[in-house]
């Protein structure tokens, strides 16, 4: 059913316009002016305000059959950097940047996926879902087109983004994620002149650090030290050190117990510094990045997804991953959204590639999953 020139044609339009992040405006004209020839309205959101972004979110829809669930479509616009002049090389089996560059197959792959679908739904008259599709800003920054979006523009309660690897990987579930920075306010002194009337804040984290688990923490959760950010000068015993961390884990309690244990930690060091100098502080601050993702294997997408496979003959997964994507704050609003591959590989680096045959398969899927059948 898919018109493979024509998906390939758009895939290759699109990642030929620059769009690293907060500057989506001329790939979302492109989208606009799909839209526009297909007749299929779409609203902009204001999430510009607030992700600093050239150009909001785009919500278009189609389909407005009351006795239909609407099923939600979702790619971002942006890319990460040195994705300025892709110039994309059609190989026989696969798509390549010519190596200077990334390819942008993250997530214009996808993009050109939810068009093609559009097109073919629209054109060809068939007896379908109604379909909304969610085309975000600013992914690569941490998530902010989704973060921002309007959902009071969404009917959606179930759908599929299309920002992952293979499509014969599902991910229906995804880790929670807590951003946590642990500030150590040590005392300033002359390091020569009078040491003993300082405390290091370095040495302070040094003795935090040392005794926190990170890494791989249990199969299904993880701790990582990101930075460190301490001291003024060689002469100086530093007077403030941060240290930024990231927990993950699919359970919430295992974030609970370990948070937990990272804060018993400070409160040791605390007493032990604090009687020496009571100025000694050392404190911990946690901000949620995200919600964990876990979407019932009952659900209508997931059913409709692995049906068409069946029908197909292909091979498909239900996978968990470690990290985010849009996905989880589509969740976190109320629409069970499923990650489906694209055909995408190594993206972020100049050996990013799209795999043609699991592009069309991507496709394919997608298309198949939103036509009802009887
Ligand atoms: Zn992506």
């Amino acid at each position: 059913m898919i018109n493979k020139k024509r998906l390939i044609k758009t895939f290759t339009d699109l990642v030929k316009i620059d769009s690293e992040s907060r500057n989506e405006v001329d790939v979302a004209r492109y989208i606009k002016n799909k839209l526009n020839k297909l007749g299929i309205k779409y609203k902009i959101d204001k999430s510009a305000v607030l992700t600093k972004s050239n150009h909001g979110n785009i919500i278009a829809k189609l389909g407005s059959k009351k006795n239909l669930p609407t099923i939600l479509l979702s790619s971002h616009m942006d890319t990460v950097t040195n994705g300025l002049g892709i110039k994309p090389v059609i190989k026989r089996d696969s798509i390549t940047s010519d190596g200077r560059t990334i390819l942008g197959a993250d997530d214009k792959s996808g993009l050109a996926i939810i068009l093609e679908t559009l097109e073919i739904l629209k054109r060809k008259k068939l007896n379908h879902y109604n379909v909304e599709a969610a085309i975000t800003t600013c992914e690569e920054i941490g998530l902010l087109g989704a973060k921002f979006l309007d959902y009071n523009l969404l009917n959606s309660r179930e759908g599929i983004v299309l920002d992952s690897t293979s499509p014969e990987r599902l991910v229906y579930k995804g880790p929670s994620s807590d951003y946590f920075n642990i500030i150590v306010q040590g005392v300033e002194a002359h390091s020569g002149i009078n040491p003993e009337k300082g405390i290091s804040s370095i040495t302070a984290s040094a003795d935090i650090i040392s005794k926190m688990r990170t890494g791989r923490i249990n199969s299904n959760s993880t701790i990582n030290i990101g930075k460190i950010n301490g001291g003024s000068a060689i002469n100086i015993v530093p007077g403030r050190t941060e240290i930024n961390c990231e927990i993950r884990s699919h359970n919430e309690n295992t974030i609970k117990i370990e948070l937990g244990k990272i804060k018993k930690i400070i409160e040791n060091v605390n007493k032990k510094y604090k009687k020496i100098n009571k100025k000694f502080n050392a404190k911990i601050k946690i901000n949620r990045i995200y919600d964990s993702i876990n979407i019932p294997k009952n659900s209508l997408i997931i059913k409709n997804i692995l049906k068409t496979c069946k029908q197909f003959d292909y091979k498909i997964d239900l996978v968990e991953t470690g990290g985010g994507a849009d996905a989880n704050f589509f969740v976190k609003n109320g629409v069970n959204t499923v990650n489906l591959g694209t055909g995408m590989r190594e993206f972020h680096t100049v050996k990013e590639k799209l795999i043609l045959k699991e592009f069309f398969q991507s496709a394919n899927i997608v298309i198949n999953s939103l036509i009802v059948k009887s």
